[in-house]
């Protein structure tokens, strides 16, 4: 049976960078090592390392004031990381409070300072997205989560002209679509959603922001550290961005971040419409905040939900449960998921409807 990953994350990757992966388990490039048992100094990781940098720079199209770091400690380290070197001793920054991870990024930058919350979408219960923002003159920076994984909502208008410089988590649509990624102050991402294996988040941040806080960073907090020592201040989670790595490559195979959002937008288009003709199934995301990634969604009778996930188990639907926090159904179609996977699944919609609806 055809097997389709929908999981929010960590979540589907393209099979060839599976089986590249498995092979450098075992014999990295005929060396006769595995890359698990290189050496992170070697010239062999080295050029890992660098080449991945290097395809973040060219699929983001980042000019030379923006630096990549790969990063322990998920994107949740992040929310904590991000404000001890943006936001300053006597300064405030201003967040969006727009689901799950934004309230969590607000929650560790309180550890840190003075924030306030530009808008918030918590009464409709984080089904849409901030209309309008209030950011008082002189915080540090805005922070947005450019895609909320758990309630479905994907900023489509970025603020930038918010007057502040923006820090993103894209942790969720990382690299699905064009965005001027040279106009962000901070982007980050936890890998194990759109880039690659879990143990290694992506930041990459215009330096001559750094440094202004005036406040003195333990060494592992301070990017500056991490910008100098090329991401390896200490050993870095070697295998997490070698998968990284193929998972660029394969993007850049695929005609990079144009062609991918193109592909990812033909496969919403198609889950959405799909979901709109059938009155059995409601999403509760307004219509212009709904992500692309993933899709969240409900069946108006609750006797019929054990039902449905029944039958997308039975299909060798995978990871079609909503998160344990909203209930209901989530499908995930991040950069890997092929067109083929939400055709499956659109056909199973729409059969059962005609079973039950
Ligand atoms: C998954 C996710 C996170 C958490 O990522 P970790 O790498 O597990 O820390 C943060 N933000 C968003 C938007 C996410 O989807």
């Amino acid at each position: 049976m055809t097997v389709h990953n929908f999981g929010a994350g960590p979540a589907i990757l393209p099979k060839e960078v599976l089986e590249e992966a498995a092979r450098a388990v075992v014999n990295y490039k005929n060396s006769g090592l595995s890359l698990l048992e290189t050496g992170h100094r070697t010239e062999t990781f080295q050029e890992v390392m660098h080449e991945a940098r290097q395809l973040v720079r060219e699929l983001m199209s980042l000019n030379d004031e923006m630096e990549v770091l790969f990063l322990h400690g998920g994107a949740t380290l992040q929310f904590l990381q991000v404000p001890l070197n943006l936001l300053s001793e006597k300064g405030f920054a201003s967040y969006t409070e727009t689901g799950t991870w934004s309230v969590k990024a607000i929650r560790e930058a309180r550890f840190v300072g003075r924030i306030e919350i530009a808008g918030s979408s918590k009464e409709n219960n984080y089904y849409s997205l901030p209309e309008q923002l209030h950011i008082t003159p002189g915080a540090d920076y805005l922070h947005i989560t450019t895609n909320e994984t758990i309630s479905g909502t994907q900023w489509q208008q970025i603020p930038f002209d918010a007057g502040v410089p923006l820090v993103a988590d894209m942790s969720s649509d990382i690299l699905s679509r064009r965005l001027p990624f040279n106009r962000f102050a901070l982007i980050y991402a936890g890998a194990q959603k759109n880039l690659g294996a879990a143990g290694v988040a992506l930041v990459v941040v215009n330096k001559n922001l750094l440094g202004k806080t005036g406040r003195t960073l333990p060494t592992m907090m301070d990017y500056r550290n991490h910008i100098a020592e090329g991401s390896m201040l200490n050993t870095p989670p070697m295998f997490a961005v070698y998968v990284v790595l193929l998972t660029l490559r394969w993007l850049k195979g695929k005609g990079g971040v144009e062609a991918i959002e193109q592909h990812n937008e033909e496969k919403a288009r198609l889950f959405y419409d799909t979901l709109d003709a059938l009155p059995v199934f409601t999403s509760p995301v307004s219509r212009q905040y709904r992500s692309r990634m993933n899709a969240v969604f409900t069946i108006n009778n609750p006797e019929l939900e054990k039902k449905f996930l029944e039958r997308c188990k039975a299909e060798g639907m995978i990871g079609v449960k909503g998160h344990r926090s909203v209930g209901g159904f989530r499908v995930s179609m991040y950069n890997a998921l092929p067109l083929e996977s939400v055709k499956a699944i659109t056909d199973l919609m729409k059969d059962f409807a005609n079973q039950y609806g």
